[in-house]
């Protein structure tokens, strides 16, 4: 089959691939559409924290917000999956017998696997197998929007980690796809105000028509005085991180309300905060890492089906996969106001 494979920084082959030989617990699926990641374009520079780290290795097919039709299901498989059916694959798979996994916690799983980022191979290619226990059915949304179950759940974990409720003011930090769907997530989660913050005309108005009530621009001045007349001197109590630079920790501290939550989603590709700790301890405010969305798949399906979550502005661009690099550039340079890329095997 073919595929996208990263061989090293800078060097994506569209190629020929071995075809994936699914066991008796996975199923083979037919990829019908895989989104472009800000983490994708990490992998393809080299900067992503797996790759500098050591615990990926080139090569590999990168991939991790895809959907596809069953092609066929193994032997294990076929009474939960037929040929026809419309899936998605999270993106952590676990052991499931490890304490953490046991747990819930397979994201954090010592011997975890990775779409497209460790060990499992993406779904930028015209096949992947998949083991069963991680595969959702999508029926009644297009493969497009089942693409982006994966991203909105990057911000559903957030959500529910700051514990958001309707007494809650929330500021989403950055207006990129994970920040537009965290907009979406904090309303569905009934919110009192949410506050989208950013620096892009664009952006900043797609995060308004899916549902923000306010936004601040940091290219305006102090986010904290915009933040503070948004809210009529109230701050939030609820952040829902997702930029992934050192300049968003002093916006972040500027406008957190006594006893604040802050979920962190973005990876700072080696980017150190200067964190003055003491308003943090006074404060009471919390700091949680958020990866992946361990046990949330099928609400965040939910939300997609109800029209909570929806992804009309934030897909901009669509592609073949044969175009992965030149998607990956789109995506970086943000061209054409780009937001989100689709690509097509
Ligand atoms: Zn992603
Ligand atoms: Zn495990």
């Amino acid at each position: 089959m073919k595929a996208i494979r990263l061989h090293g920084p800078k060097d994506a082959r569209y190629e020929d691939v071995p075809d994936p030989k699914p066991g008796p617990d996975d199923v083979l699926v037919k990829v019908k559409a895989v989104a472009i990641c800000g983490t994708d374009v990490e992998l393809f520079d080299g900067t992503m924290f797996y790759i500098t780290s050591g615990m990926a290795k080139y090569p590999f097919i990168p991939g991790h917000e895809w959907s596809g039709e069953v092609v066929e299901a193994g032997e294990n498989a076929k009474a939960d999956f037929k040929p026809g059916d419309a899936v998605v694959g999270e993106c952590s798979i676990g052991c499931r017998k490890c304490k953490r996994c046991l747990a819930g916690n397979y994201h954090l799983c010592a011997d975890r696997s990775e779409t497209g980022l460790l060990k499992q191979p993406g779904g930028m290619a015209e096949y992947i197998s998949y083991p069963r226990f991680f595969l959702h059915k999508v029926d009644g949304l297009s493969y497009e929007q089942a693409a982006f179950i994966e991203p909105t759940g990057i911000a559903v974990n957030p959500a529910r980690k700051t514990r958001i409720t309707p007494a809650d003011r929330v500021a989403v930090m950055g207006p990129g796809p994970i920040g537009l769907f965290a907009v979406q997530v904090a309303r569905a989660y009934g919110a009192k105000q949410v506050i989208l913050v950013g620096g892009s005309d664009s952006r900043l108005k797609a995060g308004l028509e899916l549902g923000a009530d306010a936004v601040a621009d940091y290219r305006k001045g102090d986010v904290g005085a915009q933040v503070r007349e948004a809210t009529g001197g109230e701050m939030v109590d609820a952040v829902i991180e997702a930029v992934g630079r050192k300049s968003v920790w002093p916006m972040i501290a500027s406008i957190v309300a006594p006893g604040a939550r802050v979920g962190m989603t973005g990876l700072f590709a080696g980017e150190i905060c200067d964190v003055n700790f003491d308003p943090l301890v006074v404060q009471e405010i919390s700091v949680l890492g958020c990866l992946g969305a361990p046990g949330m798949w099928p609400e965040c399906i939910s939300l997609h089906r109800k029209g909570l979550v929806r992804t009309d502005k934030i897909i901009t661009h669509r592609m073949a996969l044969s175009d992965f690099a030149e998607a990956v550039e789109i995506s970086r340079t943000r061209r054409d106001g780009a937001i989100k890329v689709v690509l097509t095997p």
